[in-house]
């Protein structure tokens, strides 16, 4: 049987004995994954079948229609981020420990890379790892940390040698999120919901077989974690005129006759239906050329279109609401729990989409590295790249 057949086989297999709608998503997760259609791409026994990635694209497809909940929308950054990174870096020991958890969603995984002080250059960041023995010892804080408040594992970024250079003074570990001296502080968003989080990390004993990649090479580490970063975010599947354009479209339809009529909103709908459908069609030709592995910066494209698109769709909505759009449904502060993808309002949406032109990387450096790593463009000044990181100012 050839591998799309055997794909096929086992969906259905899936399918039959775990109906989504009926089975619990733990359970129902869990079953994908033994079954190897968790990411198809990933060798057998790890919730995959070393099979092209780009088949993955109909099974998350047919899961959906079916009513089941993929690891995306339970753990985004344990599936987008930590499960290829750990691919790429992990022990067999690790991968067999870490993987099955994060895919039913069991063990949330969250991204400590961002600080105060280091965001676009987060090789700057001054959280610190000091070797003890077989521990590494950490004191540092992080922040825009999404999910820290439910997560047990986090992708750690820290300072292991600040006499080198800044990139080459980074190591990479995965932290438990319970372990003493890490503090989760909520951050309340422009939606009300506190997604991320401050992560004050103080003496926090991490064990050196928790680090990924060797001691000082943690930025080649991060750089998988970030593109692979760049793809989850950008490149979404969605059905032709599916995704955000669909909720245009909704509030379209529910709109005012006279509203529908303004020759200026119709032209500005056709517009961001053809940017969606463009989006889209160039996401399906990256997913059918894509391999394992680092993603490439061209990962930089879906990201970018699809934050500025997110904000100039739901902004477009919000016009279209006139001054309701400007009231909102809820003002008291709530804790995050889920990605939510039903009902949810598109004033909400518009409030959220406005932090996608930042997560996962701003649109400004996305358009650097499109213009340094993919067009070829002179690179912009860098003053600090070969200066050790305790010589740099600050
Ligand atoms: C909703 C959300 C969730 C997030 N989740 C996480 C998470 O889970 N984990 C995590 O580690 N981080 C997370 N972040 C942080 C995010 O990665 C950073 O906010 C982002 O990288 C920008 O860093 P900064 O906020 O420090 O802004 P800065 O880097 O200070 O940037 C400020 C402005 O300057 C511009 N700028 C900076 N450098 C350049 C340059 N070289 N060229 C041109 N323009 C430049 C930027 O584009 C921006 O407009 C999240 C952010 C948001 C909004």
């Amino acid at each position: 049987m050839d591998l799309a057949a055997d794909v096929d086989d086992r969906l259905s297999q899936l399918l039959t004995t775990h109906p989504p709608r009926e089975t619990d998503g733990t359970e129902f997760r869990g079953a994908q994954f033994d079954l190897g259609l968790t990411w198809v791409h990933f060798p057998e026994g790890e919730g995959g079948l070393g099979a092209p990635r780009a088949l993955q694209g109909r099974v998350n497809q047919q899961i959906e229609e079916a009513g089941g909940v993929l690891t995306w929308w339970v753990n985004p950054i344990g599936y987008g981020m930590a499960a290829p990174t750990l691919a790429a870096y992990a022990s067999g020991e690790q991968r067999s420990r870490y993987l099955r958890a994060l895919a039913t969603g069991e063990e949330v995984w969250c991204q400590l890379f961002s600080e105060p002080g280091a965001g676009s250059d987060v090789a700057g960041l001054a959280t610190r790892a000091e070797r003890d023995g077989d521990e590494w010892v950490v004191n540092g804080q992080k922040v825009w940390t999404s999910l820290a408040h439910l997560a047990r594992r986090g992708l750690l970024l820290a300072r292991t040698d600040p006499e080198q250079p800044k990139h080459a003074g980074l190591s990479y570990f995965v932290v438990d999120m319970h372990a003493p001296g890490v503090d989760v502080r909520p951050l309340r968003q422009a939606t009300g919901d506190a997604e991320f989080n401050e992560v004050y990390l103080t003496d926090v004993r991490v064990p050196d077989q928790e680090r990924l990649g060797a001691e000082g090479e943690g930025w080649k580490v991060a750089i998988t974690t970030l593109m692979n970063e760049r793809l989850a975010i950008g490149d979404r599947e969605a059905p032709r005129g599916g995704g955000p354009i669909s909720e245009a479209m909704a509030v379209w339809a529910a709109a005012p006759e006279e509203t529908r009529r303004n020759a200026v909103y119709r032209d500005r709908l056709m517009q961001l239906w053809i940017d969606a459908e463009t989006l889209r069609l160039t996401n399906l030709r990256s997913a059918s050329t894509a391999r394992t592995g680092t993603p490439g910066p061209e990962g930089s494209i879906g990201k970018l279109r699809s934050a500025e698109l997110n904000k100039a769709i739901f902004g477009f909505c919000v016009d279209l609401l006139g001054a309701e759009g400007t009231l909102y449904t809820r003002y008291e502060s709530t804790r995050f729990e889920r990605i939510r993808t039903e009902d949810v309002d598109p004033r909400e949406r518009f409030l959220r989409s406005l932090g996608n032109t930042i997560e996962g990387g701003t649109s400004e450096i996305m358009r650097n590295i499109l213009g340094e790593r993919v067009l070829g463009l002179p690179g912009e000044p860098r003053v600090d790249r070969d200066v050790p990181w305790t010589e740099v100012p600050r």
